[in-house]
């Protein structure tokens, strides 16, 4: 990950040490020395984390994130505040003044390192995705306010396994402030929660009596419903070796014993938002396969979508000698509409007539927009004389009834059609397509407004 981070602080001994260690994690390192140098470099620069001093002359570091988080260019970007471990205080107002999160002095390498990781990753993925709602913007997909609830989205439902009471019952009480918090004694118990509900935090306690909270999390890793999961593990001081193995099987954050309620509201947030970005991504990739195979203006399937699904089709029907037949639909003079209406007059032309289109079809026919004013239904099991039928229903339910456009007015519509059908073995998608297109060629010759079979 080439995250570029931001080191902030008065002294050049800690910004050297910290940005020696975040190089030696690949990180890319820009500094700065004052509140107002930092700001400074948020403004020319692309920065995906910024870590900063509290206690620095001038402007502190609790006003220079209170100026990052309230400019709109800047507020985005996630911001540690690196206070003195003697200073409990300064996390409330560190989280008051919009940080992110913490770390205390001297600044432990494991945590240095998880919590850039995590901010970073954050910070990209809600970079991505307001590139795709924008993109998404621009290619018309309609906004079902996923985009804002995976913004705002703050509060989640969390899994506690911890099997020490009080413990359990505090961590329970800190999180439902903000969150649907709940807990379990038993990691077995736990797994099959995850898997049956939708939970979008699991918080482990690695002190568990008789049972293995790694295990519980390598278990959560590796089924398929659960394998997106955040997880947080609750450590106990010393135990920096499980801390690891933990982080390298993939849980996402950690907290030291004993817990500080700041620190912990702030990493569930942090996880909390994570998700629903990516929750989001996933949403937005799922529409954009959608996208690919239908068409906006219309939703019917498009011409892309058309030609791959006639191909399966008409080898079916060659192998089964099932009828297989296909009409062609072309709006007449429907350049004159866009001439005299307006484009977006012709628009809703094009939507009306995709709508009688459909209104015609079965639900094993597939109707499809080619481009343009130009259609077409493929229908299984359906011989020439019964796609004429469906062809002729077509054409007199698009003459017979006006389409209403803007202002009260209608206008009369027509469309030629052409049909044809899968007549012998030498057949291929390409010439029953071809022989339609031939027909309908011939309906437009014959005076439009009607339909012609292939002449085979
Ligand atoms: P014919 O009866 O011979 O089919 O005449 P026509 O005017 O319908 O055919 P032509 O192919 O000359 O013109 C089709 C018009 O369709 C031209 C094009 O601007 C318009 N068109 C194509 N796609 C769209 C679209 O998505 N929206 C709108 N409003 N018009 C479109
Ligand atoms: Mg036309
Ligand atoms: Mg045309």
């Amino acid at each position: 990950m080439t995250a570029r981070v931001l080191v902030v602080d008065d002294i050049l001994a800690n910004v050297k040490l910290l940005e020696a260690r975040l190089q030696a994690e690949y990180f890319e390192v820009l500094s700065a020395h004052s509140g107002q140098e930092a700001l400074d470099v948020l403004a020319r620069e692309r920065v995906d984390v910024v870590l900063l001093d509290v206690m620095m002359p001038g402007m502190d570091g609790f006003e220079a994130c209170r100026r990052i988080k309230s400019n709109i260019a800047t507020h985005h970007i996630p911001v540690v505040m690196v206070t003195a471990l003697d200073q409990p205080a300064d996390k409330v107002q560190g989280l008051e003044s919009g940080a992110d999160d913490f770390l205390t002095k001297p600044v432990d390498d494991i945590a240095l390192i998880t919590r850039v990781k995590n901010l970073a990753r954050l910070k990209m993925l809600n970079d991505e995705m307001i590139m795709r709602a924008s993109t998404g913007k621009e290619m018309g997909i309609p906004d079902d306010g996923a985009f804002a609830k995976a913004l705002s989205g703050r509060s989640g439902r969390v899994l506690v396994v911890d099997d020490h009471p009080r413990s359990a019952a505090r961590l329970l009480e800190v999180l439902s402030k903000t969150n649907d918090a709940f807990a379990e004694r038993d990691p077995q118990a736990a797994l099959i929660k995850l898997a049956e509900s939708n939970f979008d935090l699991l918080v482990v306690s690695l002190s568990l009596q008789g049972a293995d909270g790694l295990r519980l999390c390598s278990q959560v890793r590796s089924l398929e419903r659960t394998r997106h999961l955040p997880i947080i593990i609750l450590v106990e001081p010393g135990d920096e070796a499980r801390l690891l193995r933990g982080l390298d099987m993939g849980v996402n954050d950690y907290l030291m014993r004993p817990i500080d309620r700041h620190e912990l509201l702030a990493r569930v947030k942090t996880q909390i938002k994570r998700k629903r970005h990516s929750d989001f991504l996933r949403h937005r990739l799922a529409e954009t396969v959608e996208m690919s195979i239908t068409d906006a203006l219309t939703g019917l399937q498009n011409r892309r979508y058309m030609e791959s699904h006639l191909k399966t089709l008409v080898a079916d029907s060659l192998r089964t000698g099932r009828h297989l037949s296909m009409l062609v639909a072309d709006i007449d003079h429907f350049k004159a509409v866009n001439d005299t209406y307006g484009h977006d007059v012709g628009d809703m032309v094009l939507k009306e007539f995709s709508v009688r289109l459909k209104r015609n079809t079965r639900g094993i026919d597939l109707a499809c927009r080619l481009g343009g004013e130009e259609f077409v239904i493929i229908m299984p099991d359906t011989d020439i004389a019964r796609a004429y039928q469906v062809g002729e229903r077509l054409r007199a339910t698009v003459a017979s009834e006006n389409f209403t456009i803007p202002g009260g007015k209608t206008i009369r519509v027509t469309a030629s059609v052409g049909i044809s059908t899968l007549e012998v073995a030498e057949d291929t998608p390409e010439t029953v397509f071809k022989r339609a297109d031939l027909a309908l060629y011939a309906a437009k010759k014959r005076g439009r407004n009607r339909v012609s079979a292939d002449a085979a």
